[in-house]
């Protein structure tokens, strides 16, 4: 099938102080189809880190399935579970702090090659030599170490790593968030040439639309642990349907000259708190659109497009058809 990882009713719950808790993820249903680039937008707050974590395995879920490659990865046995660990990699928001600094860029990359025994002695060096090559470094940084380099150079670090064990689907957790304006688009093209050249599946997480528009096959956008709309990144942009996501684009500065100005909708206050979300709707209390049932119900996550989907009571069957 071209599903590659399947994810069912995820939930993610922590627990705080006083016995609360926090639902950073609630109920989410994706699938990630093999080779695509699949962009996860939100606010702080949303979710989406913690949703990209659970998935590559560096957290357990509260509930939920999640599928790689048909298989569910609850029931697997250690060897399938270690050959999954393998092929789903993360690449971090800050490389210097995914880095450790008392190590040699060399071990930092050849970590996933001894945990999992992929090679030794001269072998794991060339295939150090040559992974640093494909990100752009050169052999003789291997003996260096994580400060002598820059914030950019860091990142390729880190997607050296990320790659040193031949992964299939890779969690980019805002990978360009950190980086000078003028780095972050070597980055991304860097990661989009990698995705071509293995035959990589990317779940890439970013904090704005137009970071994920140009390089995401499609796009979900996530709203205090909730998926609040997802579609094909050109049928989102063409006709964005959910008031959030209308709002995170007028946010995006209008490029061409001449293009018609967008008309900035500024949202109300900041994000509620994820302990205590609002009834109903997760973003009713910023909403420019909220109605009296919009506290009552959770409104469905529904296909109301082909391929499109999205959770408000403004295309409820009713509404919308
Ligand atoms: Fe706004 Fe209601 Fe739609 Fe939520 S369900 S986005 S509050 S209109
Ligand atoms: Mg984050």
């Amino acid at each position: 099938s071209d599903t590659l990882l399947k994810v069912e009713n995820l939930k993610k719950y922590f627990t705080i102080k006083n016995n609360q808790t926090v639902k950073s993820v609630d109920d989410i249903s994706i699938e990630i189809k093999r080779g695509e680039t699949f962009g996860l937008v939100g606010e702080s707050g949303s979710g989406k880190s913690t949703l990209g974590k659970t998935i590559v395995g560096l957290q357990d879920p509260t509930e939920g399935r999640m599928f790689y490659n048909g298989a569910d990865l609850s029931t697997l046995g250690r060897k399938e579970k270690a050959i999954a660990n393998r092929e789903m990699q993360i690449i971090f928001q800050d490389p210097h702090a995914s880095l450790n600094p008392r190590m040699r860029v060399g071990d930092i990359i050849a970590e996933g090659i001894d945990a999992h025994g992929l090679a030794k002695g001269k072998e794991r060096q060339e295939r150090v030599y040559d992974l640093l090559e494909r990100v752009g470094l050169r052999p003789e940084h291997a003996r260096r170490y994580p400060h002598e380099f820059s914030g950019g150079q860091r990142q390729r670090i880190g997607i050296a790593r990320a790659l040193a064990v031949n992964p299939k689907f890779i969690v980019a957790d805002e990978p360009i968030s950190a980086l000078d304006v003028s780095i972050q688009a070597q980055v991304i093209n860097l990661l989009e040439d990698l995705r071509e050249q293995e035959g990589l599946t990317y779940l890439f997480i970013a904090h704005d639309l137009g970071m994920v528009k140009h390089i995401s096959d499609r796009i979900g956008v996530m709203y205090l642990g909730k998926m609040m709309e997802l579609a094909t990144s050109d049928d989102l942009f063409a006709e964005p349907l959910h008031p959030y996501t209308t709002a995170l684009m007028s946010a995006i500065p209008v490029a061409k000259p001449g293009a018609a100005k967008r008309e900035r909708i500024v949202l109300k206050g900041d994000p509620p708190s994820p302990v205590n979300p609002p009834s109903g709707c997760r973003f009713r209390t910023r909403c420019p659109h909220a109605m009296s049932i919009c506290a009552e119900a959770i409104p469905a996550f529904r296909e109301v497009q082909p391929e499109h989907w999205v959770a408000c009571h403004l295309y409820n069957e009713r509404n919308y058809t």
